[in-house]
């Protein structure tokens, strides 16, 4: 009766239903809380619409190779969700709807790029575009990461 049961809930499973906003809920887990296993992170999603089982956790762990993520792939996992979220054309405010933190202002911090003068022929530059992230990390909670870009002031 369970096999038959499993077989059932095996059929009804598709690898589609592991969808970018599954990839990164799994991978906020894991930034949360690095090195747990696939059983955990099933645990802590519990409750989820529509929900977020041990199998969609599993294809996620096999697709990204996340088993054995400790800490020191914490950073791993946060460019992982930086990735998808961002070729999923998500915007950091529907990252942060996702992440239940809707309506929270989130601390902000600017990440300016350090090169003063063109690499080619050295004048001076100026700030080209700005690239806003939301980013959760393990000790500061979420965050909003501005990355401000700059370019030669000659274009030359
Ligand atoms: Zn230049």
């Amino acid at each position: 009766m369970t096999k038959r049961h499993e077989m059932i809930e095996d059929r009804k499973f598709t690898t589609e239903a592991v969808t970018d906003a599954v990839v990164i809920q799994v991978l906020l887990i894991l930034i949360r809380h690095p090195g747990l296993r696939t059983g955990d992170v099933s645990h802590r999603l519990k409750g989820q619409s529509p929900p977020i089982t041990m199998q969609h956790v599993r294809v996620v762990f096999d697709r990204y190779n996340l088993d054995d993520a400790g800490e020191k792939k914490t950073f791993e996992a946060l460019n992982l969700l930086w990735s998808v979220a961002e070729q999923g054309g998500w915007s950091s405010t529907e990252i942060a709807r996702a992440t239940g933190s809707n309506g929270c202002h989130l601390p902000r911090i600017d990440f300016i790029a350090e090169m003063d003068n063109c690499a080619v022929c050295r004048a001076t530059t100026v700030i080209s575009r700005s690239k806003n992230r939301t980013v959760v990390t393990y000790a500061e909670g979420m965050f909003e990461a501005v990355e401000v870009q700059k370019k030669c002031s000659v274009d030359c």
